[in-house]
């Protein structure tokens, strides 16, 4: 595996050594403790939780968002975007998607994200995949269930859309795969009452895009904002 690793072409290695570098930073494989303790407080709850889905028969979303990949990204995007900073030094972040689709073709299909990858932060953002296949290759081997289905950003406080700039990339995105999709977070927008997503996808004949429905899996608003809260902090006890 690692020997495979080696063989990869330069810039995807140094692409993954980035990733790597950022998650390490934000702390990143911490999001892991933090699920699995939401998971057990929730645990107890959730059978009634599931009885009143059941009698509600809810609309089955579009998009699953892993609440691993949620807080990722939200973690990401809030540390260069926050009311602690001045406004004029807030960046957007940018970053991958990686997941799988479930009941494919069928009015049950959902994508779901299994995974957010941090590749960048600054004033001049678009990620920008040299050869998706390539970097598809790299995740199958990783993991053969999960490949690369789309890309998120951050819009730190003017809600999240797409710009003529975002259409452009998405565009690329979906030319690899059709069903790609384009995740952005506005840090600012969280709160117990919103996950400050959306998720969209571009209709190629209309030439326009459209928003998609999405939840995060097995957590609420409230429960995402308390953790999130918890993750942040974390990261600011240790560094003082
Ligand atoms: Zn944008």
């Amino acid at each position: 595996m690692e020997d495979e690793e080696n063989n990869y072409p330069a810039e995807y290695r140094k692409l993954l050594e980035k990733i790597e570098a950022i998650e390490k930073t934000l702390e990143l494989y911490k999001v892991d403790k933090i699920v699995e303790d939401v998971a057990k407080e929730t645990k107890e709850i959730s059978e009634e939780a599931i009885f009143e889905d059941i009698l509600q028969i809810k609309p089955i979303s579009e998009i699953v968002l892993k609440p691993k990949a949620y807080l990722k990204l939200a973690k990401h995007s809030l540390t260069y975007a926050n009311d602690s900073i001045p406004k004029k030094k807030w960046v957007e972040v940018i970053g991958l998607l990686t997941g799988n689709i479930r009941g494919e073709e069928t009015p049950l299909e959902q994508v779901v994200v299994e995974n957010y990858w941090p590749v960048d932060q600054g004033d001049a953002v678009s990620v920008e995949i040299v050869d998706q296949n390539i970097f598809t290759e790299i995740f199958h081997k990783k993991n053969s269930e999960h490949f690369i289905i789309g890309w998120a950003h951050s819009h730190p406080s003017y809600t999240p859309f797409l710009s003529g700039d975002d259409y452009d990339t998405h565009l690329r995105y979906q030319t690899f795969w059709n069903k790609s999709i384009a995740l952005v977070i506005d840090p600012l927008m969280l709160s117990p009452k919103d996950y400050g997503i959306g998720v969209f996808r571009i209709q190629q004949e209309k030439q326009k895009y459209y928003q998609l429905s999405v939840e995060v899996e097995g957590m609420s608003c409230e429960a995402c904002y308390e953790s999130i809260n918890t993750f942040m902090k974390n990261q600011a006890d240790n560094s003082s």
